[in-house]
């Protein structure tokens, strides 16, 4: 049975699991504007692990949402950037998986495959024209076999897994993406038509990948690097996706998948561009740009909620190593200019938030405090009911913001 990807899908990641509703009417909200996106409810390992919940919780977080909203898009839910050391604890409640094999870019796979990889794709090597894109791609046989010595390996393990996935959930359909983008190097259009080629020589049946792409994708702020670009390579790897479906029969719903792709103002009207260009779908990741908001809509509210928010900043900022250290890649703060906790103590709730929203427009906006309580969830969790209760009391404010946040901030410049 197989089960097929929309054109347009939303990773909405919810770390304490009791805004899906609130992402569902974001989606609902588009669709009635004319463009149907189903959604995705990510959540990784690492997230669980930090949060102490289990994609059981997630699953029926997305249930619930659905069954309420009467909503009859696609939806799903994704075990997020897992391994084969911890897929099983994903099996039953996920029918999307993101195999993440970044770890293995750069080791090599055996020497007889490496020669076969080589050996099977060399009538690409040379100058090949592909549509849309602006200079024909080349490739000499050295440079296919530095590929292949940087990725086959990876692309090995992520068909191991897959079939591992397949051996356990027997019948049930799922879908399946790739994702390279935890590594330090991006990877070329060149890179991605030949890792697709070996994706499909494995039989991996692939529906998104995710690449690292060039720039930075830091955690819940804008996108920083060469605009112009990051929109040629968005472009580029579209039509190599499409040259890629044509001439190795992969799935021809094959799309990218933009990670960590909350916040990405700047690139939005490139990746729109591409879209409409090549009437291309996307996936587009989020996780923590929600709980973000969940801390926007407690500072507004004042009182309580409001000093609960300083408590957390101020864990944070004392625990600044602890709570960076696993995101150091995906984070830029410049720990001198973070306010003291006893400043911001002294800010009233719509300070605050003006601090934490995503307005670069807004004087008072500050991207290290943003950042850095993006990576401090941790704090949230360790409070447990003090935290999910304090939402629970203020849902209606905190449900318009993440509504609000995803419709405005995120599809509207995407999809409208
Ligand atoms: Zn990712």
């Amino acid at each position: 049975m197989v089960m097929k990807l929309e054109k347009y899908s939303f990773g909405t990641g919810d770390r304490f699991g009791l805004q899906g509703s609130a992402q569902l009417a974001a989606i609902q909200k588009a669709s009635e504007e004319g463009i149907d996106i189903a959604i995705v409810w990510n959540k990784s390992f690492r997230e669980h692990t930090i949060v102490g919940t289990t994609q059981r919780d997630v699953r029926s977080e997305a249930e619930t949402a659905i069954q309420s909203a009467g909503w009859r898009g696609g939806y799903y839910v994704d075990a997020d950037h897992i391994g084969l050391d911890n897929v099983d604890q994903f099996i039953d409640h996920s029918d999307f998986f993101t195999l993440d094999v970044a770890d293995f870019i750069g080791q090599k796979a055996p020497e007889e495959d490496l020669r076969l990889f080589v050996h099977s794709l060399s009538s690409y090597t040379g100058s090949m024209t592909i549509a849309g894109l602006q200079e024909p791609l080349t490739v000499s046989t050295d440079q296919l076999r530095s590929i292949g010595e940087k990725y086959l390996l990876a692309i090995q393990k992520a068909a191991t897994i897959y079939r591992y996935i397949t051996s356990k959930k027997a019948e049930k359909a799922f879908i399946t993406e790739v994702s390279m983008d935890e590594t330090e190097e991006a990877q070329t259009p060149q890179d991605l038509f030949f890792i697709l080629a070996a994706i499909a020589e494995y039989k991996i049946p692939l529906q998104t990948i995710a690449p690292k792409f060039t720039g930075r994708f830091n955690k819940g702020v804008d996108y920083q690097g060469d605009v112009e670009q990051f929109n040629r390579q968005f472009n580029d790897d579209v039509c190599v996706i499409r040259h890629a479906v044509e001439h190795f029969g992969l799935p021809e719903n094959l799309k990218l998948s933009v990670h960590s792709g909350s916040d990405k103002f700047s690139i939005y009207p490139g990746i729109r561009n591409a879209l409409q260009t090549h009437d291309a779908g996307v996936h587009v990741k989020t996780a923590g740009t929600t709980w973000l908001e969940e801390l926007i809509g407690l500072s507004e509210s004042g009182d309580d909620a409001l000093g609960l928010v300083k408590q957390i900043y101020r864990a944070a900022y004392g625990r600044y190593s602890e709570l960076c250290a696993p995101y150091a890649s995906v984070i830029d703060i410049d720990q001198a200019l973070l306010p003291d906790p006893g400043i911001v103590d002294s800010w009233d709730g719509m300070h605050l938030a003006r601090a934490l929203r995503h307005d670069q427009q807004c004087a008072d906006y500050d991207p290290y405090i943003r950042q850095l309580l993006h990576v401090s969830y941790k704090v949230a969790a360790e409070l447990t009911t003090y935290y999910t209760e304090a939402i629970t009391d203020n849902k209606v404010v905190i449900a318009t913001h993440v509504s609000e946040n995803l419709y405005k901030r995120h599809l509207k410049p995407l999809f409208l």
